[in-house]
């Protein structure tokens, strides 16, 4: 079926691809949008332990997928060095992505405790604002929630259509944190160096603290000041029709410059 009469796009039934992801394994789902989006998608990670397993994952399924990074310049170094050793280990093809203000310019203006006095803000220049730029042209974005990580994803579907028909991707949504231990550890994949340390979720090191027996896994962002995302999964809203997509039927080449 075409779309808005253009014959090289088709809708997806999205409702009923859902319907089929909630019993596919996540290698199932990359295989699926990768082939259904490339050269238009990409993984965006932190380099917490769910978006290393997808991305290990993409190694073998779709190995050019970009895997972007957004180095907001507040990551703990322990963060940057496993980075940089996943990176070199598995040959990842990162693409780090940085606020267009340069950081003496942001000092200057804001000072360098924006994250206590206005996190919003904070996030939305280091955080937000790159990936809208890097997200241009993108059709598919995999990224690594989990549906049991907060109350505010339990509903999350797995294959969710945004503004702008882009395609928001979650191939763990069904996982548990133990899922994720395992296939690391059937991989031999190494952990964060701050996990052992009691850091569940890992963001900014300012915007970080370990959790405590028996808090849930994201209780230690922004602890204390009433913030729980960073505006990356809900700067774009879901499109009016969230059971459909359109698809590109004529692939083309990735450019060079996308997403960089
Ligand atoms: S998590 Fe904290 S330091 Fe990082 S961008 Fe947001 S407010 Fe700033």
């Amino acid at each position: 079926m075409s779309v808005d009469g253009d014959p090289n796009r088709s809708t997806l039934d999205l409702a009923r691809q859902n319907e089929i992801f909630e019993t596919t394994p996540p290698a199932g789902i990359l295989r699926w949008v990768t082939e259904t989006f490339a050269p238009d998608a990409v993984l965006t990670m932190s380099f917490q332990h769910e978006g290393v397993v997808i991305a290990h994952m993409l190694r073998e399924i779709a190995p050019e997928t970009p895997i972007l990074f957004i180095d907001t310049g507040y990551h703990f170094p322990e963060t940057l060095a496993y980075r940089d050793e996943l990176v070199s280990r598995f040959q990842l093809p990162i693409r780090n992505l940085s606020s267009t203000m340069p950081r003496p310019e942001f000092i200057e203006k804001y000072g360098d405790d924006l994250h206590q006095r206005d996190p919003d803000l904070c996030c939305k220049i280091n955080k937000v604002e790159p990936l809208q730029l890097a997200l241009r042209g993108v059709r598919a974005w995999i990224n690594g929630r989990r549906r049991d990580q907060a109350s505010t994803r339990t509903d999350m579907k797995i294959a969710e259509r945004l503004q702008g028909d882009m395609v928001k991707v979650n191939p763990l949504a069904n996982w548990s944190s133990k899922d994720t231990f395992e296939y690391m550890t059937r991989f031999d994949i190494p952990t964060h160096p701050l996990f052992e340390q009691g850091y569940a979720s890992i963001g900014c090191a300012p915007c970080t603290r370990p959790i405590l027996a028996g808090e849930d896994e994201r209780a230690g962002r922004w602890a204390g000041r009433g913030k729980t995302e960073c505006g990356l999964h809900t700067f774009l809203e879901p499109a009016e029709d969230e059971s459909a997509a359109s698809v590109d039927e004529t692939r083309s080449e990735r450019p060079d410059d996308k997403a960089s």
